[in-house]
């Protein structure tokens, strides 16, 4: 049990450092070529269900430079707590990407939502949509390590706003309206406990 944050939204610790977390101003994949998908992704058990149900298609907006073969785009299922089911399932790496990211450096699956007029992340693992925020053990905080391999979005000279103003639109996905309503007051209480000089104030 992590006791280490004060605020709790619909059952996730917050991890104040979304709101510090320096992030450029918004993702850009003509600049970044999606370099986050290089490595693939673990999604949960049901994301690979919903996936794999939708095969067919996924494969008429795949490119030359992706496997069409579905048993070459996922890894072995594996237990892991982090994932609502219990179970993780990891994309593979095909042409030094993942499986779903085409030459363009876009996601498949978002491409295929957006070209059927479907909600953008109707078939997108959370895991993606949310980065560089994540759940982990329960936390909602920033995948530092992940962020600190990008050699774009990591770089101070290009990192303008935060994760926390860059994501907002991710956090309401996650937490729903009134969910972020509740983080986006805890922003507000968070910095009225910081000085100007950005050092935190202890309650006394
Ligand atoms: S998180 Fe970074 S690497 Fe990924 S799409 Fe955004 S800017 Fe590009
Ligand atoms: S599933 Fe899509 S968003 Fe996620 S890592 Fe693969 S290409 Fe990137």
């Amino acid at each position: 049990m992590q006791t280490k944050f004060e605020k709790i939204i619909n059952g996730m610790y917050i991890d104040p450092l979304i709101f510090t977390q320096k992030f450029v101003k918004g993702c850009d994949v003509c600049i970044c070529s999606g370099e986050c998908c290089y490595y693939g992704v673990y999604i949960d058990k049901q994301e690979y269900e919903k996936i794999m149900s939708e095969k067919d298609k996924i494969i008429k907006y795949m490119d030359d430079s992706q496997t069409k073969s579905p048993e070459n785009w996922f890894e072995e299922p594996q237990a892991d707590n982090d994932f609502p089911s219990g179970i993780a399932v990891g994309t593979e790496v095909h042409n030094e990407k993942c499986v779903f990211l085409d030459k363009q450096g876009f996601c498949t699956l978002q491409k295929m939502a957006l070209a059927e007029g479907e909600f953008k992340w109707k078939y997108k693992p959370l895991y993606c949509i949310l980065f560089p925020l994540v759940i982990s053990e329960g936390v909602l905080t920033v995948d530092d390590e992940h962020l600190n391999d990008m050699h774009y979005c990591s770089k101070l000279v290009n990192q303008i706003s935060t994760v926390y103003d860059c994501c907002k639109n991710e956090l309401k996905f996650l937490l729903g309206e009134k969910g972020f309503e509740e983080l986006d007051i805890y922003h507000k209480e968070y910095f009225g406990k910081i000085d100007i000089d950005g050092s935190k104030i202890e309650a006394a």
